[in-house]
């Protein structure tokens, strides 16, 4: 067993990559390992899986990003299991790591919620594959559907959150724009997309003023709303909603939740709502000395008791502060209760137009300056100038000319059935 390092990270996303920079900085002895060489910005995902950027501008090498760290080591692996008691992870190729400390920021996974035919049928948006995955299935449809005159094609997202309703708004617009342009009117035509949530209104978290303009944004793009009617079944060829309507869809996205991976299940922690840890406030995990759980592995809570959702600013920021928790913890010093400085909620409908509310005060914009905030947000939190500028160009190029960003390169109609297209995933 390795014991050099004074802190071992799991997960180099908004929480871990976070805590590994700031602990680097003060050179404390890090070993950060991560599934993937990369580290991804889900926040843009569904941009992916729409064609409207590239790969390359939501991924960003995490040896990259810790370069000038001297005394961080990046490690490409996938965690098998840790051992919280002795503070050491396992990798699926039977290396053992232990340390002073162990964080665990390693995210969560999609929460089909049991639904029959979900997990084998509806396509999630969680991860760069998952995106990708997506995007060659959307783009096979559409190449289909161009020889097959007169045959509708409907394609469903479940859920009606942020995620939900830009994937659905971006996906309108492309009918509207890229499918009339670069396919014809007549299967611009054809195409319907469906957003579906068994909750009343599409996002829930925000205020009755924004939920109104998004209903009226969607509706307006052609975005076919079925709101208070749960999904109870997904199937290769479709679903069917809780009132008895039947969906013909080939691609059906979902964005209907998260929960914790396996990682956690295994870690003989306490698990809270979505399997995930009810941390202390100072966000280590409760009987287990020196563990830290982080993002959205964690239930968080702010100063007043309340949960945090799971953000990447609330990753982001638990990430610095529990760095500086663990310098205290290795220099003697005093572990101080998460502090969150809310910044707000957003969300993209489509060209022109968003939501957001900012700041604790909840300040409200709709329409193009929600737009431009978003995009600006959104290019500020990305890591790397180049992929600020790559997404930068695609947004112009997408946005002013409506072109396409990306390509598909390899995959067959076949990566519709999902078990067929995707690549590997990490065993959470
Ligand atoms: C589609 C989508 C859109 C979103 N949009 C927004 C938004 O607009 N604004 C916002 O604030 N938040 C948004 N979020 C939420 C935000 O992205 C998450 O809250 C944030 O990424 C959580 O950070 P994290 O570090 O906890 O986990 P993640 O970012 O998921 O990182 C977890 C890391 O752990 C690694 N990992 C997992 N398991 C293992 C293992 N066994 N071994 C090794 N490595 C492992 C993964 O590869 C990954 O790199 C969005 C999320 C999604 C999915």
């Amino acid at each position: 067993m390795e014991d050099t390092y004074q802190v071992i990270v799991v997960g180099a996303g908004f929480a871990g990559l976070t805590a590994a920079k700031e602990l680097g900085r003060k050179g404390v002895r890090v070993l950060l390992i991560d599934s993937n060489n990369y580290h991804q910005f889900q926040p843009l995902l569904y941009q992916v899986a729409t064609s409207q950027i590239g790969v390359s501008a939501v991924t960003r090498p995490i040896r990259s990003v810790v370069r000038r760290l001297r005394s961080v080591r990046v490690l490409t692996a996938d965690v098998a299991s840790v051992d919280v008691g002795n503070h050491a992870v396992t990798t699926v190729d039977g290396e053992t790591f232990s340390a002073q400390i162990l964080v665990i920021a390693v995210g969560a996974v999609p929460n089909f919620f049991n639904t029959p035919g979900a997990e084998d049928h509806a396509l999630p948006l969680y991860s760069v594959t998952d995106a990708t995955t997506l995007g060659t299935g959307l783009t096979r449809l559409l190449d289909r559907a161009d020889r097959e005159p007169g045959v509708p094609v409907d394609v469903v997202v479940v859920g009606g959150g942020p995620t939900g309703v830009e994937t659905a708004g971006a996906l309108a617009e492309n009918i509207k724009f890229v499918v009339t342009k670069y396919f014809s009117p007549e299967l611009a035509a054809r195409c319907r997309v469906h957003l579906v949530d068994m909750v009343p209104s599409v996002l829930a978290m925000f205020s009755l003023k924004s939920q109104a303009y998004t209903t009226q944004r969607l509706n307006k793009i052609g975005v076919q709303l079925h709101m208070g009617v749960g999904v109870t079944e997904v199937r290769a060829d479709g679903v069917t909603l809780a009132d008895g309507t039947e969906i013909p869809s080939r691609i059906v996205v979902w964005a209907g939740g998260l929960k914790a991976g396996n990682l956690l299940a295994g870690s003989g922690l306490p698990q809270g709502k979505g399997g995930r840890i009810d941390v202390r406030p100072d966000l280590t995990a409760p009987g287990a000395e020196g563990v830290y759980v982080l993002g959205d592995a964690a239930n968080i809570t702010d100063a007043s008791g309340a949960k945090l959702p799971q953000l990447g600013s609330v990753a982001q920021q638990a990430g610095n502060w529990a760095a500086r928790n663990i310098y205290a913890d290795i220099t003697g010093g005093t572990r101080q209760p998460f502090h969150y400085t809310d910044k707000g909620y957003m969300a993209m409908i489509g060209r022109g137009a968003a939501v957001a509310e900012l700041g604790r005060k909840r300040l409200q914009l709709q329409g193009p300056l929600a737009f431009l905030s978003w995009l600006l947000v959104h290019l500020a939190l990305l890591s790397g100038t180049q992929q600020k500028v790559r997404a930068l160009f695609s947004w112009l190029n997408g946005y002013i000319f409506h072109s396409p960003a990306q390509v598909v390169v390899g995959g067959t109609e076949r990566g519709l059935d999902k078990g067929t297209g995707r690549g590997p995933q990490p065993g959470r």
